[in-house]
């Protein structure tokens, strides 16, 4: 079975991602959760508190590894032996950036094939920037995040950092 990897940027994990690494964790052998260090976003966690949360949020589940990397994600997919690409599907929006990306990944790297997961209905509207505004706005995001990110998201709060 081959070792797949899940991109992203996670900042920070939500339940939507929770249950697309549940899922794929279910397809492969391992699966390598991979963050992403972009210099160009200015994240409002750091790659390491990133990677920590995800840690704890997949404690329970012994096949799946979280890393972070800089660069070309085909560059570390081919580093780590990963063949397969994960990604989340939530709405028609996301299918022509995903799609492109997909594309680009296998003229980069034909050994490469990414597979597309439709989100949960349950979380299709959710993504961390909808989080991140939630926890700004002092709105309950403990319907979106799991406790442990909740808390860091107050943390950031009291820092004045969301
Ligand atoms: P990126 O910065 O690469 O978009 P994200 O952390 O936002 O990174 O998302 C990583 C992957 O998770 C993407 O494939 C994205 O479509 C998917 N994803 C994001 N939010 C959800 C969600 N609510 N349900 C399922 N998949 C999601």
């Amino acid at each position: 079975m081959p070792i797949a990897m899940y991109p992203g940027s996670f900042d920070p994990v939500t339940r939507g991602h929770l249950d697309i690494i549940k899922r794929s964790s279910r397809m492969f052998d391992t699966l390598i959760v991979a963050v992403l260090n972009n210099s160009a976003k200015t994240p409002l966690f750091t790659v390491k508190e990133r990677e920590e949360m995800l840690r704890e949020c997949c404690k329970d589940i012994p096949n799946v590894k979280v890393m972070s990397f800089d660069g070309l994600t085909v560059n570390f997919a081919q580093q780590q032996h990963a063949t397969v690409m994960v990604r989340g599907l939530r709405a028609v929006t996301d299918f022509e950036n995903e799609i492109q990306l997909a594309h680009t990944n296998h003229a980069l790297c034909p050994g490469i094939e990414t597979v597309f997961l439709s989100t949960s209905l349950k979380w299709s509207y959710l993504s961390s920037t909808i989080v991140r505004e939630a926890a700004h706005y002092n709105h309950d995001v403990s319907k979106f995040v799991t406790p442990n990110v909740e808390a860091a998201l107050k943390e950031k709060i009291r820092e004045g950092k969301v």
